[in-house]
């Protein structure tokens, strides 16, 4: 319990108890005063906060209608209804910021990932600082059961990672001397000694933070909703409750009856139930999804993923591992198997793609390992072309031969591996073909978005047509597209949102080469891309490690919190709206309506938490 809790606990107490007490006390005067007393002490912040509205020009609030419904009690002479209801509201008020505070809790313990203190070596000593002060080189030291502070490299140490709080993964991982290691994880054996590459800022752990402490501030429309709509409808109840109080009252001359109405009326009104509920069930849903890996960073993306009717997929590193194999080498005359290989490797040390990774696999322990070039030239969807002194060596698709006018020798338009097509100064070397393979839960997902509705599935590939066809039927996707350069890639993905008139279209990738078209998108999914600035920062939601799976997961996710979403306004508003017929029918009294308010809000609150709890296919 909070202070002001525990303050609001008391003052709830202390008025109860003066109210108790001048029940039996029969001299009138004595009775009401204390009865006052009971009213001020349980209500005097509600009423204060009122007045300083008023004049802050924002009347129309709980407040406001709370301190309106028990100063008319008082007024017509019920001094017990105005105190019981005062007393009623703040009872609710203390459970309801009971189980908000709850509520906030677990969704931040579940993104805890904040490190308090680091231990860092310096000069073979070691001093505690804060996460902030680690600088790029320093060597921080773990203890298990600690978290690691900041991104690095092992240097010393071999473990077991938790990194549930992180990736959504509960197996541990075991982590050993040059591995590269998140911050967040949490040690689980042996002391790690771990250099820092990143700053704690740039590092995982705070990027995360910082990513959900801002979906915060990216509003849904529903949210939106919910504000105008208090904004419109407190005032409008208010004119509605006078008009109860006045009109009938002229006809039948009963002031007091329809007065007493009239501030049920007032009481029910109060909007709290959706002002509260809503924007925490949408944090809940985040904090849900956040615990499993998937990171939403809006509310307005839930309402987007909420409404999905195509999925869009990039194929490789998304659909498939992104982990080729190199097949088969064949060279040209004037060069053999290992200088191709060899040069090609080299052409791509600086490159991220996973072909790029695949060649430099390839030639582990040669002397190519450490060949760099001395510059080199990109062409996204294409390949590479890299400089070595006065020589070029290139390693790409079909494109980038005709970019380089090579006369290829054979046409591998019916092959299903990718074909990798080199050029040595501009003239055809030979090829190497590499295979992909699908990704584990690839197929799973294609049909469980099937299963949720999903119309269309399709895939954009940049590889060619014989691969990518070979893929999409072992996949079941509905469609597909070969042969793409990033830029058709968006208008592809335009054509795809035209056409889409029911719902939203998603983009799924890993953020290579792809990032226009998960800005594109109307809600963009990158793929265990916490290390590509660019993908995280195109990106609307970001899965943390590249399960396939939770592309439909987040689907399941922002359906559920939607729907729990409108369970809480359709159950908020219709039971205010019954209450207020019979209130203002004169069936229930304040004290009915005080429990509708309170009850529902503090129903719709935790109803909404529900919203945490989140299962996937
Ligand atoms: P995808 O659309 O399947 O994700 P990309 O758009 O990244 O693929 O690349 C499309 C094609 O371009 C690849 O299949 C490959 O033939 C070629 N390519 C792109 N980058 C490279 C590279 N660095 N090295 C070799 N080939 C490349
Ligand atoms: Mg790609």
């Amino acid at each position: 319990m909070t202070k002001n809790q525990k303050r609001r606990l008391i003052r709830i107490i202390v008025s109860a108890a003066l109210f108790a007490a001048s029940i039996p006390i029969t001299a009138e005067y004595v009775s009401i005063g204390i009865k006052f007393a009971a009213y001020i002490v349980a209500g005097y912040d509600v009423l204060w906060k009122a007045v300083r509205n008023i004049f802050r020009g924002k009347i129309f609030d709980e407040n406001f209608l709370m301190s309106a419904a028990t100063v008319g009690a008082v007024g017509i002479g019920e001094y017990s209804e105005g105190v019981l209801v005062m007393i009623l509201y703040q009872t609710g008020e203390f459970f309801q910021s009971l189980a908000v505070g709850k509520s906030r809790r677990a969704v931040s313990e579940i993104v805890d990932l904040r490190p308090s203190i680091t231990h860092t070596e310096r000069n073979g000593k070691i001093y505690d600082i804060s996460p902030e002060e680690i600088e790029i080189g320093d060597i921080a030291v773990v203890y298990p059961g600690e978290k690691i502070p900041v991104d690095g490299e092992i240097v010393s140490g071999e473990s077991a990672l938790d990194t549930a709080a992180l990736t959504g993964e509960s197996m541990p991982v075991s982590v050993t001397k040059s591995d590269h290691v998140m911050s967040g994880s949490i040690n689980l054996n042996t002391v790690l000694k771990i250099r820092a590459d990143k700053k704690y800022t740039d590092s995982a752990a705070a990027r995360i933070l910082e990513l959900v402490e801002e979906s915060a501030e990216k509003k849904s429309k529903s949210e939106n909703f919910i504000t105008k709509f208090a904004k419109i409808y407190t005032p409008c109840v208010t004119l509605g409750a006078l008009a109860l109080a006045v009109i009938p009252s002229l006809f039948t001359g009963e002031w007091r009856i329809w007065i007493a109405r009239a501030l049920t009326f007032l009481v029910v009104s109060c909007p709290c139930a959706l002002v509260i509920s809503v924007p925490l069930s949408f944090f809940a849903g985040i904090g849900g999804a956040t615990s499993r890996g998937i990171l939403i960073k809006g509310a307005c993306y839930i309402e987007t993923l909420a409404k999905a009717k195509t999925v869009v997929f990039d194929k490789t590193g998304t659909l498939t591992r992104g982990r080729f194999e190199v097949v088969s080498v064949s060279p040209q005359e004037g060069i053999d198997e290992k200088e191709l290989i060899g040069l090609s490797a080299s052409a791509e040390a600086y490159s991220n793609h996973p072909i790029a990774f695949a060649l430099k696999r390839a030639v582990c322990g040669t002397k190519y390992e450490e060949l760099r070039p001395d510059s080199c030239t990109e062409y996204p969807g294409e390949g590479i072309t890299a400089f070595f002194g006065n020589e070029t060596f290139s390693v790409g698709n079909k494109k980038l031969m005709e970019r380089l006018q090579a006369e290829v020798q054979n046409d591998f338009h019916e092959s299903y591996e990718t074909i990798l097509y080199t050029a040595k100064n501009g003239k055809f070397a030979g090829y190497i073909s590499i295979s992909d393979t699908v990704k584990e839960g690839a197929a799973e997902t294609v049909s469980a978005l099937k299963k949720l509705g999903i119309s269309r599935t399709v895939m954009l590939t940049g590889d060619a047509e014989g691969a990518a066809a070979k893929i999409a039927e072992k996949l079941g996707v509905d469609e597909y597209k070969a042969g793409l350069f990033p830029a058709d890639k968006v208008s592809e993905l335009e054509r795809l949102k035209e056409s889409e008139q029911n719902g939203s279209v998603i983009f799924a990738g890993d953020g290579i080469n792809d990032a226009p078209v998960l800005t594109r998108a109307d809600a963009g999914i990158a793929m265990g891309a916490l290390g590509s600035d660019a993908a995280v920062e195109a990106a609307d939601v970001v899965l943390m490690n590249d399960d396939i799976r939770h592309v439909a997961d987040s689907i399941i996710i922002a359906r559920r919190t939607m729907r729990i979403v409108w369970e809480n306004i359709v159950f908020a508003l219709g039971v205010k709206a019954a209450v207020l017929t019979l209130g203002a029918l004169g069936v229930t009294g304040m004290w009915a309506a005080v429990f509708a308010d309170v009850g529902v809000a503090l129903i719709a609150v935790l109803n909404a938490m529900r919203a945490i709890r989140v299962r996937g296919i």
